[in-house]
């Protein structure tokens, strides 16, 4: 049977960093949920659509079709057929997500294509609701959090060094806001699953918090 492991967490906690380490040391395809979510609000954003009119956004996902493929463990983005990856991390498409995630059509069929993915192959998969919700049985569940001025630090400086102007108050506000909209929305809000294990990432280092997911991990198939 396929092994899965989940990853949830707030935005910026270091998730598909960390995500894609793991994957490579084990050899797993490492499963992007945030990016489907903002492949759909790319759509709603080019196609002027409210994120919260849940009429139109459920009107709109009978003429969306998202598909995953994995390129030397890269994963590709398809929208409509459409390879869309190096369009997800604006900050315009990040609110949408975040809006329109909350619209029932949309979770039901990200949940139903990341379980699809899930069944037949060795996942790391990251998001908001993996252990809760799409995989429940994962062999593993991480809980990944970061104080969230920590959080907007490390988005500052990777903006910064991409050479893209950003303003670190307003990161951290834009942060704060999505974080609570996930928390409290009502279908799936992000949450941690209770046999999930909560590694705060604040005072630690990429290196540090891929060894501790390993080591659980072997220590779960040990025992398993
Ligand atoms: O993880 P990332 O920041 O790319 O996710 C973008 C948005 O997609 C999140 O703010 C959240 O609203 C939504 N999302 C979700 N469930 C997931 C993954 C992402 O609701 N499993």
């Amino acid at each position: 049977m396929a092994y899965s492991i989940a990853i949830d967490g707030p935005a910026g906690a270091g998730k598909s960093t960390i995500a894609k380490i793991v994957a490579g040391k084990l050899g797993f395809i490492y499963v992007d949920t945030g990016a489907m979510y903002r492949a759909i609000a790319l759509y709603l954003t080019r196609n002027q659509i409210e994120g919260t009119d849940e009429a139109a956004v459920a009107a709109a996902m009978d003429q969306v079709e998202v598909s995953i493929r994995h390129e030397e463990g890269e994963q590709i983005v398809l929208l409509n057929g459409e390879r869309v990856n190096h369009l997800l991390r604006t900050e315009e498409v990040s609110r949408m997500a975040s809006v329109s995630s909350q619209i029932a059509a949309v979770r039901t069929r990200l949940v139903e294509l990341q379980r699809t993915l899930a069944r037949t192959t060795d996942v790391i998969m990251d998001g908001r609701d993996i252990g809760t919700v799409v995989l429940p049985d994962a062999g593993l569940k991480i809980y990944l959090t970061a104080d969230a001025h920590v959080r907007a630090l490390r988005r500052y400086k990777e903006l910064t060094e991409r050479g893209e102007p950003c303003d670190l108050e307003a990161i951290e506000q834009d942060i704060i806001e999505r974080d609570h909209r996930d928390m409290t929305r009502e279908i799936s809000p992000l949450k941690k699953a209770e046999d999930a294990v909560e590694v705060d990432t604040s005072a630690m280092t990429i290196d540090e918090v891929a060894e501790r997911i390993l080591a659980l991990y072997r220590e779960r198939r040990q025992t398993a």
